[in-house]
């Protein structure tokens, strides 16, 4: 079996380092040949993002340009209409045919999952990793009964099994824990305050080129 390739969906409005130290270590603990970053382009779930398509990803390309395992894919940027992550996967299954795919996302967006469209065909065609994020805990006061039994049947015993098969495992992986979101963010900036630190110097320069966030 080929070593699987992670993906990191998101708004990354803007991209910050609660995306990329957890993205570098499932790469590192899971063995992962790369993880694509892929900018959504119209977020079904929630409000519109601030940064304009072009924005969210040349913050991303400056944010990854010195890590070559941190790979940015603009694929759902080229295709009209909202950005079904099921669509997306099935896209990068054509791409990869004989890979395993690992799809990640964070406790927060694990836990709205069954308001995704078609959500439950994600496993059909990725395994999903599951990373804690300061705030999200996982328990039956946090996950629907779907949810709950969607786990209970698709949870991997070992983190090899991402590697023994295509898609249809779930695993949770600890990783860093950082407390920062793109909210926060954009509401210090709007508010006068620096980002620095809490994003790489390369995208606070971008943004502060651009005047993004500003009120
Ligand atoms: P916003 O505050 O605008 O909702 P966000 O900071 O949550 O944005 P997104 O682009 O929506 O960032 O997130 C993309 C993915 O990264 C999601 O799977 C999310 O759970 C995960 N993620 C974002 N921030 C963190 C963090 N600090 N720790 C762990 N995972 C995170």
């Amino acid at each position: 079996m080929k070593t699987p390739i992670g993906i990191l969906g998101g708004t990354f409005d803007p991209v910050h380092f609660g995306h990329l130290r957890p993205a570098l270590e499932l790469l590192e603990e899971l063995n992962f040949a790369q993880i694509l970053l892929i900018p959504s382009q119209h977020p079904p779930h929630r409000p519109q993002p601030e940064a304009s398509p072009a924005q969210r990803l040349a913050m991303l390309q400056r944010a990854v340009a010195s890590e070559p395992r941190l790979v940015v894919d603009a694929r759902e940027l080229e295709r009209d209409g909202p950005s079904y992550t099921v669509d997306t996967l099935r896209s990068l299954r054509a791409q990869w045919p004989d890979t395993p795919l690992c799809f990640c996302l964070g406790l927060d967006a694990f836990l709205g999952l069954p308001q995704w469209y078609n959500w439950r065909e994600l496993s059909s065609l990725a395994h999903l990793v599951v990373s804690h994020r300061p705030g999200w805990q996982l328990d039956s006061e946090t996950m629907s009964e779907a949810l709950q039994h969607w786990l209970t049947t698709h949870r991997a015993d070992s983190a090899s099994e991402l590697h023994d098969a295509l898609a249809g495992k779930i695993w949770l992986q600890q990783v860093s824990q950082l407390a920062i979101s793109a909210t926060g963010i954009r509401r210090g900036i709007a508010a006068g305050h620096s980002a620095r630190y809490l994003l790489p110097d390369p995208v606070w320069d971008y943004i502060q080129q651009q005047q993004l966030y500003r009120p």
